[in-house]
């Protein structure tokens, strides 16, 4: 399937799956080396991470925990307009190494969130993971260590990313085409 249709946009197939699984191995490579010794806890950032999560997470050789965190957006106060806050964090982080794995780095802000959010919570180290990530438009700076791939600033599904709650489940990833 090189073309999909999710309501009203078409998508070409722009990242195959095992050019996804190389870069995967890769970043759990880089993780299993740098990381050795820490007991890193991994919180994955759901919806959008969890193909990428049990990909990773099948290559981490090293001990380590796993949890999931999600971002719930709820409308703020008028003048600040759509606040992410995040929910989930039953674990004590208190002096842990610390892996947030993302889907998608776009303008960064969402990780920014995170960052402040765990950064109250007293880690010794927080580490960032993650799938994608579409360098032209990050607007903070932000020490990524661990990237599978860079993109262009172009919307993108499958893998788990969706476009309106469909698209998901396809174990490719998919470029807009008739955007
Ligand atoms: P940021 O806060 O970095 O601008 O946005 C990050 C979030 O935006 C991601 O976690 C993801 O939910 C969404 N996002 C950004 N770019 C894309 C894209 O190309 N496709 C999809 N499906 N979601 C995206």
């Amino acid at each position: 399937m090189n073309i999909i249709q999710i309501k009203d946009k078409q998508f070409a197939v722009s990242i195959p799956e095992a050019d996804i699984l190389r870069e995967v191995e890769r970043v759990a490579g880089e993780i299993n080396r740098d990381l050795v010794g820490k007991n890193p806890l991994f919180l994955s950032v759901l919806n959008g991470s969890f193909m990428f999560t049990a990909d990773l997470m099948k290559r981490i050789t090293i001990p380590c925990e796993i949890s999931f965190v999600k971002l719930a957006s709820y409308q703020g106060i008028a003048s600040t307009g759509k606040v992410k806050e995040v929910i989930g964090i039953s674990e004590d982080l208190t002096d842990r190494t610390i892996v947030i794995v993302e889907d998608i780095v776009d303008t960064g802000l969402t990780m920014q969130r995170l960052l402040e959010t765990l950064g109250t919570r007293r880690p010794k180290e927080i580490h960032i993971a993650t799938l994608l990530l579409k360098p032209e438009k990050l607007k903070v700076d932000l020490d990524i260590e661990y990237v599978a791939m860079q993109i262009p600033n172009d919307f993108i599904v499958g893998y788990g990313l969706d476009y309106d709650g469909l698209g998901r489940n396809y174990k490719d990833i998919y470029t807009v085409v008739n955007d």
